[in-house]
């Protein structure tokens, strides 16, 4: 989930709304906000991932 919002002098902003870095700032076009987003490794995605998987990890440990 990204926030998209436009400048004065019509280029673009965009902010991750996970870790809400900003991605990316006075892009130019929607194609290039998309590439910049694809590009983005949100640390807090990545984190909860890794929570989710200890977790798991955790549940197998104690099943006995
Ligand atoms: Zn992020």
């Amino acid at each position: 989930m990204y926030s998209r919002t436009q400048n004065d002098n019509g280029t673009f902003n965009t902010r991750c709304l996970y870790c809400f870095m900003t991605v990316a700032s006075a892009v130019e076009t929607p194609e290039q906000l998309e590439v910049e987003e694809a590009e983005h490794l949100c640390p807090e995605k990545a984190l909860a991932h890794m929570l989710a998987h200890d977790r798991v990890i955790d549940a197998l440990a104690h099943r006995g």
